[in-house]
């Protein structure tokens, strides 16, 4: 394996990959990525807690402390949204830094925190943003850009809220594995109903009172554990109209 060692914000990154398929791009597109990600989660939550982080190219996306491995397939199949992908899943898996590694949360019962809460900054905020990766990208021959990736998010939400959510009767973020209606992926709750549900209480409570939101959860909880009523006591004190009470009540099992 190959290293590429780099600084972003104070802290030392080591970006393992493999010497097969277009290792240029590779290397480049997820640099850029991970630089645009420690920007974004930085300025947004709070620092990072720790002085390193690693990754390393592998065949599928996990989160771990400090450390990360991404698919790294994606460079290999020739697509044109391959340099897409791979952003898309470095943005995610870094910002496990902030919601996982630094803020933990029961991933069997409230998997939808660190899963959602990231799930959705990386899929509905960074990476629709023209962040510097894109042209990376387009070094690198990819024609996919920021507009079609809101557009792509926009059309997904809109079939899933059509289809999905109006079948199910409640979707609790906040009930287990063990405890989900069998007529639904336990998965889906963190994936696609958690960023969902954010994107809606974004709506309601405006962007800066959201951001603000976000960033105590952040602060108050970083190296500790935190659970969806102390998230909810949070929300609320930024937001706490009837519309937001619906939202939570459609979202969350009230026990
Ligand atoms: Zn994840």
């Amino acid at each position: 394996m190959d290293v590429d060692i780099f600084e972003t914000r104070g802290v030392t990154i080591r970006n393992y990959y493999l010497s097969i398929g277009d290792t240029d791009a590779y290397r480049e597109i997820s640099r850029q990525t991970i630089i645009d990600s420690f920007g974004f989660y930085s300025d947004l939550l709070g620092d990072y807690q720790r002085r390193e982080y690693s990754m390393a190219q592998y065949i599928d996306g996990m989160e771990y402390s400090g450390f990360a491995v991404v698919d790294g397939r994606t460079l290999m199949d020739g697509g044109p949204d391959d340099g897409n992908k791979l952003m898309r899943n470095t943005a995610h898996e870094v910002g496990h830094s902030w919601f996982y590694d630094a803020v933990g949360n029961n991933e069997y019962n409230e998997g939808w925190i660190d899963e959602g809460i990231i799930s959705y900054l990386a899929a509905k905020e960074l990476v629709l943003k023209d962040i510097e990766a894109y042209k990376t990208e387009k070094e690198h021959g990819s024609d996919w850009t920021s507009k079609d990736q809101a557009n792509a998010v926009k059309e997904s939400d809109g079939m899933i809220e059509e289809n999905q959510l109006k079948a199910l009767d409640h979707c609790y973020l906040n009930a287990s594995w063990y405890e989900y209606p069998e007529n639904s992926d336990p998965g889906d709750k963190e994936y696609i109903y958690a960023p969902i549900f954010l994107g809606h209480a974004k709506e309601i409570m405006g962007e800066e009172a959201f951001n603000s939101f976000l960033r105590e959860v952040y602060q108050t909880y970083a190296m500790k554990i935190v659970h969806s009523e102390e998230i909810l006591k949070i929300l609320r004190k930024y937001d706490n109209s009837s519309k937001m009470n619906d939202l939570i009540a459609f979202y969350f099992d009230g026990r």
